[in-house]
Order: C-alpha cells, then structure tokens, then sequence
C-alpha cells in the first residue's frame, strides 16, 4: 500500500515520537515514512536545537521537501535562460 503525499496528523491527534517526526519547514507531524532526514535549515536550526536531540539532521516531510527541489529547478531555469541570453546576445555581436 502506497499513498503519494503523507497527510500531517490532525491537530486533535497526539504525535507519537517512535512514529511521527516534526517537518523542520512546516512544523506539522509526520508519520517518519512520509519525509526524509536532510541538513538543518540554519534560521531553524536554533528552535529545534532547544528541542534538543543530537542528531544534525532534521525531519522534512515529502511535501516540503518537493517544494524545495521546485523552488532549485526554478534557479536552475532563470540561470540557463541568463546563459542563453548572453550567448544570444554574443552571437548578435553585442557583447565582445
Ligand atoms: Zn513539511
């Protein structure tokens, strides 16, 4: 059995800490198979240090973690489109 996106559990519902993991972005729980372990994040890395455990990696679930490889793929398209630009621009001899 197989969800696509792992729902955050209910406001209602008490996270059990064995099970569920806090995203590190959107502080919601998780069951610890709907994210991933990746680096902090440093402007929350102070908040869940205070939580305190040991580990330098942070819970992220599936969702943020899409969000954050969207957000990569759109640098990477601004800086190809700037590349083409300047290669264009090149070619039509304005720039030496
Ligand atoms: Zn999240």
């Amino acid at each position: 059995m197989e969800r696509s996106v792992s729902e955050p559990l209910a406001a209602g519902e008490l996270p059990d800490r064995e099970i569920h993991a806090i995203c590190q972005r959107c502080g919601k729980w998780f069951e610890q198979t709907g994210g991933r372990l990746v680096p902090p994040e440093t402007k929350t890395t102070f908040l869940f240090r205070i939580g305190g455990g040991g580990s330098p990696y942070r819970f992220q679930c599936d969702r943020c973690s899409r969000r954050r490889r969207a957000t990569k793929g759109g640098i990477w398209a601004v800086f190809l489109g700037l590349v083409g630009m300047i290669l264009i621009l090149e070619k039509l001899g304005l720039i030496k």
